[in-house]
């Protein structure tokens, strides 16, 4: 068997040690590229939502490079995403490729095939394997998820915010030449203390926005045209709204409950929404509110062309913008989308956000 599974930023850098630690062998996707796009736009229906573009150029890469299986994980609710490992699946047999698909269901969707497929891709014989397992790919993407909020705090302070970037490309690099936890959790303190040496601007305090919308744009960084990076540059402190961390903290950690974040943002967003609307849509209303409540000057909704659930939450975010005078930006992410009109709706966003910064400072 040899797993692959979707590019969604840091998740493969965890993914690719996870499963190594456990005996298997694994071909990590290539990180996702034009040419990712390219082929993912080709082989989908011209409706879908962006996500499973890019997923079925990742799978192809894979596939090409050797891989066999392919590892999801499942949804229910109202959101597209519950069919995207038969639609996929679908698309590749009809391009000629056999690979199995290793769909992780919700709990709530049954536990014995969840339970058959967790042991298998575990390489577990009993609970206590699962739970050892599980234990170190927390610690993994607790780490990974730890270096990307870190660089962004950094690039915000920077005096040269490049520095930070040429600090992650590196750790990028060198990802490909480790083996295993060990190798991965090393290489990962080096470029934490890497990120802690760079030199910071003093007496600063920068704009901060909130990235909120759907996961996939939120949190791929190809899909999202470097939003993070893009707006660190302009000394600006990011901070997302979920992350791989803030996922398993919700959907596994603290299952059946849910985390306390994400329950807090729920009842934020009760007022405006009370239903769940597929994806992350009830989520993004209250990381709006939850933003504008911790002080941040502004928040950006990334919206994937044709995503049922953003366009939901969208529709409210006006609503909670008027009523918390609180300015929001929605960027709608396609195949078409241009990198310099993006780069100018950020910049007039940012700007706009300094001058209500100075009028409440000096009236
Ligand atoms: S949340 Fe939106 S973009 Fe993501 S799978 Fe669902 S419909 Fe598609």
């Amino acid at each position: 068997m040899k797993i692959t599974f979707p590019h969604m930023g840091n998740v493969y850098i965890a993914g690719k040690a996870f499963f190594e630690e456990l005996g298997q062998e694994v071909i990590p996707p290539p990180i996702s590229s034009r040419k990712t796009l390219e082929m993912g736009t080709k082989y989908s229906q011209e409706t879908i939502c962006l996500p499973l573009k890019i997923m079925i150029g990742n799978f192809i890469e894979s596939i090409e490079n050797g891989a066999d299986t392919i590892l999801l994980t499942g949804s229910c609710g109202p959101c597209r995403y519950g069919y995207y490992s038969v639609l996929e699946k679908n698309i590749l047999m009809d391009l000629g490729y056999d690979v199995d698909f290793i769909v992780l269901d919700p709990i709530g969707e049954g536990l014995r095939d969840l339970k058959g497929n967790i042991y298998k891709i575990f390489k577990a014989t009993n609970i206590k394997d699962v739970i050892t397992a599980g234990k170190i790919g927390w610690k993994l993407i607790k780490k990974a998820d730890y270096i990307t909020d870190l660089s962004n705090r950094k690039r915000a302070y920077a005096i040269n915010s490049y520095e930070v970037d040429l600090i992650l490309d590196n750790y990028l690099k060198e990802v490909e030449q480790t083996f295993g936890e060990k190798e991965m959790m090393d290489l990962m303190d080096e470029t934490i203390v890497s990120l802690n040496k760079v030199k910071l601007k003093d007496n600063f305090t920068p704009i901060k926005i909130g990235i909120i919308g759907e996961i996939y744009t939120v949190i791929e960084p190809f899909v999202n045209l470097e939003i993070e990076k893009k707006l660190g540059h302009m000394g600006v402190l990011v901070e997302k709204s979920l992350t791989p961390t803030i996922w398993v903290e919700h959907h596994i950690k603290s299952y059946p409950f849910g985390s306390k974040l994400e329950n807090i943002k729920h009842e934020l967003a009760r007022p405006y929404l009370k239903t769940l609307v597929g994806g992350h849509g009830r989520e993004t209303v209250g990381s709006a509110i939850y933003y504008a409540n911790r002080g941040f000057d502004g928040v950006i909704q990334l919206l994937p062309l044709n995503c049922m659930p953003e366009i939901v939450a969208k529709s409210i975010l006006n609503s909670v913008s008027d009523d918390l005078k609180f300015p929001i930006m929605t960027l709608i992410l396609d195949e078409m989308t241009g990198e310099a009109g993006y780069m100018t709706r950020l910049e007039a966003f940012v700007d706009l956000l300094a001058r209500r910064r100075e009028e409440s400072l000096y009236g």
